[in-house]
């Protein structure tokens, strides 16, 4: 037993969607993800179950602020009153003051929509947050976790590497593996999102992880997994080729919702080719969960383009 339990939040109210965390040592508890405020009851009866209290659990974690990571955080640190929360520090701050994450999710999903995926989310107070350095160490039990900065997905990510169970909560920086989609073997992708996909530090983190030695990975969507080296090699052309698109698609001039759909059509092609190459049947477009990850990794994809010509642009204005 290597002391994490994975818990599916039941995200959007779908199973196997994202998971969150619950490492136990010695009667003290961490939670890694929190979700929504509507996991919460999920991951307290969790804690129930192993005979724990809220007051046991010591830290609570985040990989990165994205409200499938973070959105229950403000929830979770009020049910548990001794808890510090652990954030990179670029994390730290809009945890703090979540004004703006809410209004951009706001924006993106609609007031009821909004409302329906994740619940209430409220200020932490600062002195319950702790931005974590690269590279830290934090003692849990008799336990140590290890924290590294994992940039790429988003540039506010770290990953933990939980020595005792010798494995890595990767968060969202060793793509995405459904449950659901693994009937005829390994199919994994990489998770782009506006507004800071850098596929050359996903590549970066991609290495960083599976040359540490860990025996497994704990992944928010979804669940532990031991084939890190196949994972990787998954992984790896899939990120090259994102990397390819944004190129292509910088090169070629497109611009507005041009450029937008033309990212989307190629990552939709290039997810589809990834998926028939390993020998699964079926539309994966028609796939529900898939479906909405291709449609964010094409905008990220655009996003990445967008950025990349603005910074040329100030810099061609020498400021
Ligand atoms: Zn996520």
């Amino acid at each position: 037993m290597h002391g994490v339990q994975t818990i599916d939040a039941h995200y959007a109210g779908q199973e196997g969607f994202a998971a969150v965390y619950m490492i136990e040592d010695r009667g003290e508890v961490a939670f890694v993800e929190t979700n929504t405020s509507h996991a919460v009851p999920r991951m307290l009866a969790a804690l129930e179950a192993a005979g724990r209290a809220p007051e046991d659990v010591k830290f609570v974690i985040i990989t990165h602020v994205h409200l499938d990571h973070a959105g229950g955080a403000s929830a979770l640190m009020k049910a548990c009153p001794n808890a510090t929360l652990l954030a990179h520090p670029k994390a730290a701050k809009n945890i703090v003051e979540p004004g703006r994450l809410v209004e951009s999710a706001k924006q993106v999903y609609g007031e009821e929509q909004y409302n329906k995926l994740y619940g209430v989310i409220e200020p932490i107070a600062a002195e319950r947050v702790r931005a974590v350095d690269d590279e830290e160490v934090f003692e849990l039990g008799g336990r140590e976790l290890h924290f590294f900065e994992t940039r790429g997905h988003a540039n506010h990510h770290v990953s933990i590497h939980d020595r005792a169970a010798n494995g890595i909560f990767t968060g969202d920086t060793f793509g995405i593996c459904y449950p659901h989609q693994q009937g005829n073997g390994l199919f994994v992708f990489p998770t782009t999102t506006p507004t800071d996909f850098d596929p050359q530090a996903a590549l970066e983190s991609l290495d960083r992880i599976a040359s540490m030695g860990a025996e497994r990975v704990f992944l928010t969507h979804f669940g532990e997994r031991t084939d890190i080296a196949p994972m990787a090699s998954q992984l790896r052309p899939q990120i090259e080729r994102y990397g390819s698109v944004v190129e292509e698609a910088d090169a070629s001039g497109r611009e507005g919702e041009e450029l937008d759909r033309f990212c989307a059509a190629q990552i939709l092609a290039e997810f589809r080719s990834a998926y028939q190459a390993h020998g699964l049947e079926g539309d994966p477009s028609e796939d529900p969960l898939a479906k909405l990850d291709v449609e964010l990794n094409g905008q990220g994809v655009a996003f990445a383009v967008k950025k990349r010509r603005y910074k040329r642009a100030k810099t061609a204005q020498g400021s």
